[in-house]
């Protein structure tokens, strides 16, 4: 075989439907975000699609600490948390996750990815006969790791509790049960209806594993996400997060009783065989975490800016799925012409908004995942839809409003 050809022609396949993926390539600069200099172009661009939901990777708490921590401790942890990498910060991270979700303990990972594929994985390999049922939609760690488990895996229709449940009373009474699934999606921005999942669990005996990656920092009076909004932290076996998001780091974790944590620690093999996370690292999500255990402030500028620019897009028609939560995917439905608008906003508006294409999402439903940050003003709004209702009018597309799904 020649290798080379093979490459090649795989992804020569691509461009003609939008698909190959062109990275921005940014200069960030400290205390400018949402602002970047861009340098396929060599311009300043707004970045309308960070996850740094909240600015919190500029927030002068998180840099301080992360600095402090560099001071004292050096760049690396050194090894892995069983071979000299378990610092101090660590474990104080660790303590402020079991807290911000109510449970007893809480065991960090280096990314939301790997938290999702280790724990996941190791529960459902470990448990005798577990059977994880999971949400059509649940995200690619989930998926990569119930099929690295070799577990059964039953996937139910997403968020629909009728098929849920036939897909629970099917099973035998006394198999073990794992409920896979996620509070705020990322890429329609629905929400799971958690206290009727939890209800399900408690009649059928399973367990429940909620990713709130799109959920913690931004969600409930400390940030613990959707889960605390509503009350139903306890419901819950695992809460799963991430501090590449809101908290504006990087890294991942899942907080449950001490007897599952330790379980996964003990077993799971993306947590035992990897470098630990840099201390300074640990040191800037904590104070992230603690900054907005106290703070409403970052929530309640986002939500204000996230209304402002959905009421933007309605009152100019553009399509987009009107959830309730702060991702507003813009709908194009066709791969080209996403791609043509957000490199046309690139390139002419300086405006940065990655295409969403098939297979992140089905195809005929491109989209541009627009997610506002308290750190954009209501200038960068104004340009924002101006840019967009001209190339939409460019573009030929339609101007209706679509319903939630
Ligand atoms: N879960 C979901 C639902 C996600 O969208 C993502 C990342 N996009 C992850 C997990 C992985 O998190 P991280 O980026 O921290 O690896």
């Amino acid at each position: 075989m020649d290798y080379e050809d093979f490459f090649r022609a795989e992804l020569n396949a691509l461009p003609d439907s939008g698909n190959y993926r062109e990275f921005a390539e940014l200069e960030r600069h400290r205390g400018a975000f949402p602002r970047a200099t861009c340098h396929n172009g060599d311009r300043d661009v707004t970045i309308w699609c960070s996850n740094d939901y909240l600015g919190m990777g500029q927030h002068p708490k998180v840099l301080s600490a992360m600095h402090e921590a560099l001071d004292r401790t050096g760049a690396g942890a050194g090894g892995t948390r069983n071979i000299s990498g378990t610092t101090h910060d660590h474990v104080l991270l660790e303590a402020e996750l079991a807290d911000l979700h109510n449970k007893e303990a809480a065991l960090l990972f280096t990314s939301g990815y790997v938290s999702n594929w280790a724990a996941l994985g190791t529960l459902a390999a470990r448990i005798p006969d577990c059977v994880v049922l999971s949400d059509a939609l649940n995200h690619a760690s989930m998926i990569e790791g119930i099929r690295h488990s070799r577990a059964k895996c039953v996937i139910w229709n997403h968020n629909d509790l009728v098929d849920l449940e036939s897909k629970l009373a099917a099973l035998p009474a006394d198999q073990p049960k794992l409920i896979a699934f996620e509070s705020v999606y990322s890429m329609d921005g629905d929400i799971a209806p958690i206290a009727a999942i939890c209800d399900l669990a408690d009649r059928y005996g399973a367990m429940t594993y909620l990713d709130e990656v799109h959920a913690v920092g931004l969600y409930g009076p400390r940030g613990g996400g959707i889960a605390e909004a509503r009350g139903l932290m306890d419901r819950l076996t695992v809460i799963e997060g991430t501090l590449g998001k809101a908290f504006g780091v990087v890294g991942g974790y899942i907080a449950a009783s001490a007897e599952l944590c330790d379980f996964v620690r003990s077993f799971a093999s993306g947590f035992i065989f990897t470098t630990a996370l840099p201390p300074s690292v640990a040191a800037g999500a904590a104070a992230s975490i603690r900054h907005l255990k106290h703070s409403n402030t970052e929530r309640q500028d986002h939500k204000a800016r996230v209304a402002d620019v959905r009421a933007r897009l309605d009152a100019i028609g553009l399509p987009h799925i009107d959830n309730p939560s702060h991702i507003i995917p813009v709908m194009v439905g066709d791969p080209v012409k996403c791609k043509f608008i957000s490199d046309t906003l690139l390139r002419e508006h300086g405006i940065y908004i990655q295409p969403i294409n098939y297979p992140t999402v089905p195809k005929g439903t491109e989209r541009l995942r627009i997610t506002p940050s308290p750190v954009h003003s209501a200038q960068d709004v104004e340009h924002l839809v101006a840019a967009l209702e001209h190339l939409w009018t460019q573009c030929e597309l339609a101007r209706m409003p679509i319903a939630a799904q």
